[in-house]
């Protein structure tokens, strides 16, 4: 199962970035061309029913997957990056961190109003940044297609943030 051999193959690196966090690396499984090129087909074979027109990945890890998958599947990609890092001229939302606060930026022509996006990042915690994210395309006149993840961690419930936006939430493991 791929569930399993992404688990395995993620690297629990304790107190990263700060003291008490266990942070799940997954540079290990990058390191897999094969089980690279199988997640890539996962994603594929279960966004293949979703209609959507293009992939929002979220800065930077949701870079590495979500342009693999948007080339697969033959749809545009749209970085999502932290303030300051897009060239163009951009908009902003701002959101809520455990201490103070983040702000992330799209072009402000990455895609057309009423287009449906698919917002895909490498791992689901609070849900927080994809909250943002979400609000962001729909400050755009986006419409949130749906969510891929290759990591979803259950426990910190990051998933009843998304409901709102759509019900279409994958993650290939959790
Ligand atoms: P959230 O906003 O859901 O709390 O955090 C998710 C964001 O932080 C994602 O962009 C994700 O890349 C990053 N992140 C938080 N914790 C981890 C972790 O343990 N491993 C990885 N790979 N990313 C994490």
């Amino acid at each position: 199962m791929i569930q399993e051999r992404i688990k395995n193959s993620l690297r629990d690196v304790h107190d990263f970035p700060k003291p008490g966090i266990v942070f799940k690396d997954i540079t290990p499984i990058l390191k897999d061309q094969k089980l690279c090129s199988e997640i890539v087909d996962e994603f594929v074979e279960r966004l293949k029913h979703l209609e959507f027109d293009a992939i929002a990945g979220i800065e930077s890890r949701g870079f590495l997957f979500g342009l693999m998958l948007a080339n697969k599947l033959n749809k545009p990609f749209i970085p999502i990056r932290k303030a300051g890092k897009l060239p163009y001229k951009t908009i902003q939302q701002s959101y809520d961190l455990e201490y103070g606060s983040a702000t992330i930026e799209i072009h402000a022509d990455a895609f057309q109003e009423g287009q449906k996006i698919l917002i895909h990042d490498d791992l689901l915690a609070t849900g927080g940044t994809v909250e943002a994210t979400s609000l962001l395309i729909q400050k755009m006149k986006g419409q949130i297609a749906g969510f891929s993840f290759l990591i979803s961690l259950n426990f910190l419930n990051g998933e009843q943030k998304l409901n709102k936006f759509s019900k279409n939430n994958i993650s290939l493991a959790s």
